[in-house]
């Protein structure tokens, strides 16, 4: 961060504030974990903080410390409205386009107060006053630690801004193992553990709180899944009559993805799920070395993130969208 930015932001928060704190849309580990930590610091600094998440967050993070007190948008959308019109500073994490906020790009067009970016992925919009983004770092969650460490603020990280922190490095970093994780990752993470977080419960809360509906709804992507081993890739398919066989809920399709990247030889995996209620095919790229998803995702399916982890939107019916995908991948060289 520059150095002009953070003495401006220290004046800033040098007197208590109303402020708005905005994870993107279908918010994950890091998205959560990095507004919460946000929220408890800002708290302990005495201002009056509000996450306020598009939409709802799934249930593997409910037991985040403080999720009891996040406003869901879609749920309350004049109350959510007027808090960030009121809101003195606006904070946007873990996105960097306000589209990724859906709906809420309309309120968030109108703020006129500071608007502050954390985030780390790629190309990243003009909108805010302060913008702190560098793809470099794995998760926005390892943004944040730096952030209230460059405020003169690392004293006040304790057990459950740690908690928060920890939780979306760990999500975004695939517990650890994605190209992204460095010394310096391991080094604040050896930090937060020796804060006292409960890091071996922390991964029990995440990865073991599946319903027996998700696990079958992971076998039948697992079946659905075409490979194509001349072309490096594998596909799979979730058709809604799927989703709702298993009951589906919101965050039980979370890294299935990744399970086609585990296919030996396979370098890109890709995941179309079928939503009637919004009509669009959502999707998840997943890559493993140099093919560029982002880019992928950006050229032909409306969407964005990472080298490696990218998603994007088909308006198309599965059908048409997955004969689009069986053609752009027979002429990729990955
Ligand atoms: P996921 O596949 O887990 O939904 O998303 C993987 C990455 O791609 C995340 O970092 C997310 O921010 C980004 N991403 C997912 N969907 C979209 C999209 O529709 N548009 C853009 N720009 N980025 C997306
Ligand atoms: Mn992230």
């Amino acid at each position: 961060m520059k150095k002009e930015d953070i003495f401006a932001l220290q004046q800033l928060l040098a007197t208590p504030k109303k402020i708005a704190i905005i994870p993107h849309r279908s918010p994950d580990g890091d998205a959560m974990g990095s507004t919460l930590a946000l929220y408890h610091f800002l708290l302990k600094l005495n201002h009056k903080p509000t996450v306020i998440a598009p939409n709802d967050f799934p249930n593997f993070l409910a037991w985040l410390p403080g999720s009891e007190t996040v406003l869901i948008y879609e749920n309350d959308k004049a109350n959510c409205a007027q808090i960030i019109k009121e809101a003195e500073i606006v904070f946007t994490l873990d996105f960097n386009a306000l589209h990724r906020t859906g709906e809420m790009e309309q309120v968030l067009n109108k703020v006129t107060a500071p608007m502050v970016m954390i985030d780390h992925h790629q190309k990243p919009d003009h909108y805010a006053t302060f913008t702190y983004s560098d793809t470099i770092f794995g998760s926005t969650c390892e943004m944040v630690y730096n952030f209230i460490t460059f405020l003169g603020n690392k004293d006040l990280i304790d057990k459950t801004i740690a908690t928060c922190i920890y939780t979306g490095i760990t999500t975004d970093s695939g517990s650890f193992r994605f190209p992204s994780t460095t010394g310096t990752t391991h080094r604040i993470v050896a930090d937060l553990v020796d804060l006292g977080i409960d890091n071996s419960e922390i991964h029990n809360q995440i990865f073991d709180n599946n319903s027996f509906d998700r696990l079958q709804l992971l076998g039948r992507a697992l079946q659905n899944m075409k490979v194509f081993p001349e072309y490096k890739t594998a596909y799979t398919t979730l058709t809604q009559k799927e989703l709702d066989e298993f009951h589906y809920v919101k965050g039980d399709t979370e890294g299935v993805v990744n399970y086609g990247l585990t296919i030996k030889g396979i370098h890109f995996a890709a995941i179309f799920i079928e939503h009637k209620d919004e009509n669009i095919i959502k999707i998840s790229f997943r890559s493993q070395g140099n093919f560029d998803v982002n880019q992928f995702a950006r050229d032909h399916f409306n969407g964005g993130g990472h080298i490696n982890a990218a998603g994007g939107k088909s308006y198309e019916s599965m059908k048409e969208t997955i004969k689009k995908f069986e053609k752009l991948i027979s002429k990729l060289t990955i």
